[in-house]
């Protein structure tokens, strides 16, 4: 089987990744419809699933994916379909719509090609479903997904991302390995071939999922960003993760233009401009330098 490989571009890329609930839309994609839809509050529907998961030492995201299924039986057809209905009707944060085109013109001007990747501990069919996603602005959805039955009924997790197994995707973009399955990921690659190195890519999220990911992009020389709802100002975990070193920066979620994610994001692609000229010239002189071997021969 042929995996979807992608090789270092001639100009840098810069990835921003994005955690979906609560970084792209105020709430949970679960809370928008499907939860009310199947006769549950949303506050009983995830106690239920957290107390699924605390009695049977079960991954909090396997324990809501399941409780879908079981409280779907008999009221709705849990289905692809479905699901992305669901999708469609998730609120999201001010300017999201336009963000994802004018970051990438603003990065094309500056000689940085932008890719827009989402990891998200939420469901992909549902993402899936956006407006965003519809419009094709994603390089690539990673998220918790379903195996549906030849009915198209879901009926077991295909995949489930949560914390660490987040990361798991930073590497893929990193090599260019993008297939979830490719075990390429693993292979060794020299310094000059990392299609997007750490210190280009961007991470913006919210909350304890995005955790790992954060601290991975920072302690690499990465951009990650926390935010918050713009409506609550409510700043209390971004505080608490710039204080513990998770993020570097703190915005509102409003994805408008000339807001401070705007602007910060602005400013990140323009440092990536001056620095990746650097760095090819650095790969360029070191490369002649190994090409002549005349120090090489001396040195032994
Ligand atoms: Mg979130």
């Amino acid at each position: 089987m042929a995996f979807e490989r992608r090789t270092k571009e001639a100009q840098p890329v810069l990835a921003i990744c994005y955690d979906f609930d609560k970084t792209l839309s105020p709430d949970d994609m679960q809370a928008q419809g499907y939860i009310q839809s199947v006769g549950y509050d949303i506050g009983p529907f995830w106690a239920e699933t957290n107390h699924l998961a605390q009695e049977n030492d079960m991954d909090t995201n396997l324990a809501y994916m399941y409780k879908m299924v079981q409280e779907s039986e008999g009221k709705l057809i849990f289905s692809r379909e479905s699901l992305a209905g669901y999708g469609a009707k998730v609120k999201l944060f001010p300017g999201v719509l336009q963000w994802f085109e004018r970051i990438r013109a603003y990065g094309k001007e500056h000689g940085v090609i932008v890719e827009h990747y989402i990891i998200s501990s939420g469901l992909k069919e549902m993402i899936e479903g956006t407006e965003i996603a519809k419009n094709g602005v994603f390089e690539k959805i990673y998220a918790s997904s379903f195996y549906y039955n030849a009915r198209g009924v879901a009926v077991w997790p295909a995949q489930v991302i949560n914390y660490t197994s987040k990361t798991q995707f930073l590497f893929r973009i990193e090599k260019g390995v993008l297939d979830i399955n490719d075990p390429g990921v693993n292979d060794y690659f020299p310094p000059e071939e990392m299609r997007v190195p750490f210190r280009n890519m961007v991470y913006i999220g919210d909350s304890d999922t995005d955790i790992p990911c954060m601290k991975l992009v920072n302690a690499y020389g990465g951009h990650s960003i926390g935010v918050y709802d713009p409506q609550t100002g409510n700043r209390e975990k971004v505080h608490r993760m710039i204080l513990d070193g998770r993020i570097r920066y703190v915005a509102a979620a409003d994805y408008s233009e000339n807001q401070e994610l705007d602007r910060l994001v602005k400013a990140i692609i323009d440092k990536t401009a001056a620095y990746e000229k650097l760095e090819s010239q650095y790969f360029c002189d070191m490369a002649e330098a190994k090409k002549t071997g005349e120090i090489i021969d001396k040195r032994m």
